[in-house]
Formats: structure tokens, sequence, C-alpha cells
């Protein structure tokens, strides 16, 4: 009860993982992704763009400047 650890969205399932404890991680882009189970890793790694939240330089507000 009331130890902050860093926890991680899973961004396939949207669970939380430890991060000092995930067996399953990926790197894309810099940044690190994590998984509950090698099946979502699995599925992050087919198609990476697709799960990893988008860069864009809208990120931070809502404006539809840089959306098609
Ligand atoms: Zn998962």
């Amino acid at each position: 009860m009331g130890v902050k650890t860093s926890m991680a969205k899973d961004p396939i399932c949207g669970m939380e993982v430890d991060e000092a404890t995930a067996k399953y991680k990926t790197e894309h882009k810099g940044k690190t992704y994590y998984f509950c189970n090698e099946s979502c890793k699995t599925t992050f790694d087919k198609n990476p763009a697709k799960f990893a939240p988008a860069q864009s330089c809208c990120s931070g507000h809502s404006d539809d400047c840089c959306t098609t």
C-alpha cells in the first residue's frame, strides 16, 4: 500500500505493467513500451505504428492542424 511504482500501460490490451518487473518490452522510436505477455509484444512488433501513440506536432493539444 502506498508504494509508488512506475507503471506503464500495455498499448495492446491497456493493462498496467510494472516497468521494474516487465518481462516483455520493446523499443519504438526511442520510447520503451511494456507488455503483459509475449502475445501483446508480438502484436505490437508486427505493427508498432498502429499501436504507438501518434507523435505529431499536435501532441498536447487537440487542434486539427496536422490531421488529414
Ligand atoms: Zn497485454
